[in-house]
């Protein structure tokens, strides 16, 4: 199942806007990790995220990718879309469940944690890649976006996402929308935007019952959609992705794959899939190392 992105322009095209619905990618990711709502919640927020900073990639080869990096019991975070539209993700420990005794709500910032970095690199097919790197500032993924787009892009945007999740762990609604301010921004533009952060606060249940188009328009009267795209949870990875993984280990650690175990089972951390190799396929595997190192 797919899900739709749409970017514009309002405010008299001086603000650019993004809105995304990643309910069924959110819902891919949450049975492929076998996630909790806390860990569900934050890998959806950080893959919506990602689908809005992908929107401008024009093809399979341009990727951008994202790690963070907190102190929380989650661990690292890594996720990555590249120009298709296909995004994929994992958590360090997707069994993390915590909530705000207060609000109810899940508690994102508490499973990140509060300190350790956010980075985002680009590579755009050129010789170099682009990396930018900021501090956590909440870990509750939109300010430390916001934060990030501050200093390492000098963006002004607004960052909202969320994710609603049901008693059964799956996920009932998520998505995302980023308001950025153009260099020919008024000081109405500004005013108007930050009157946005309140109703965006509840963005979340946004996506229950609205759809992408219906939330930019509520958001800004005059805005004016300028492209669309579908968004999917797609890994690329297949068997010889796998074998290229298997010969990184040393040859001590492949023969005893093939004399002890006489096979292998290996997972792709990005999506969970297992990939088993037999005894006769990685004493092939071998045959061809030997004749490459000859
Ligand atoms: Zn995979």
């Amino acid at each position: 199942m797919k899900n739709k992105l749409i970017r514009g322009l309002a405010c008299n095209g001086r603000v650019n806007v993004f809105v995304v619905d990643t309910t069924q990618l959110s819902n891919e990711a949450q049975k492929k990790h076998d996630m909790w709502p806390t860990a569900t919640a934050t890998l959806s927020r950080v893959m919506s995220m990602a689908a809005m900073m992908g929107s401008q990639l024009k093809n399979k080869k341009e990727k951008i990718s994202i790690q963070i990096q907190g102190n929380g019991e989650i661990g690292s975070i890594f996720v990555d879309v590249n120009g298709n539209g296909e995004v994929r993700g994992f958590v360090g420990n997707p069994h993390v469940h915590y909530q705000y005794n207060d609000t109810g709500k899940l508690a994102v910032g508490i499973a990140v944690g509060n300190q350790g970095m956010l980075s985002v690199t680009k590579d755009l097919g050129l010789k170099e890649k682009f990396t930018g790197q900021v501090a956590l500032q909440t870990g509750e993924i939109g300010e430390d976006f916001a934060y990030y787009y501050a200093v390492s892009e000098q963006i002004p945007s607004l960052v909202a996402l969320g994710c609603l999740v049901d008693t059964d762990n799956t996920v009932i609604s998520s998505g995302g929308v980023l308001i950025q301010l153009l260099p020919g921004a008024l000081e109405e533009d500004i005013v108007k935007c930050e009157a946005l952060a309140q109703p965006l606060a509840r963005v979340s249940s946004m996506f229950k019952n609205q759809t992408v188009e219906e939330i930019a328009n509520s958001l800004f009267s005059d805005f004016e959609k300028l492209a669309e795209h579908e968004v999917i949870f797609s890994c690329q990875c297949d068997k010889s992705t796998m074998k290229r993984a298997l010969l990184t280990l040393s040859k001590e650690e492949r023969n005893t794959l093939i004399e002890e175990d006489h096979g292998a089972e290996l997972t792709c951390h990005w999506c969970n899939t297992q990939y088993h190799f037999s005894e006769d396929e990685l004493i092939e595997l071998e045959r061809f190392v030997e004749q490459f190192a000859r």
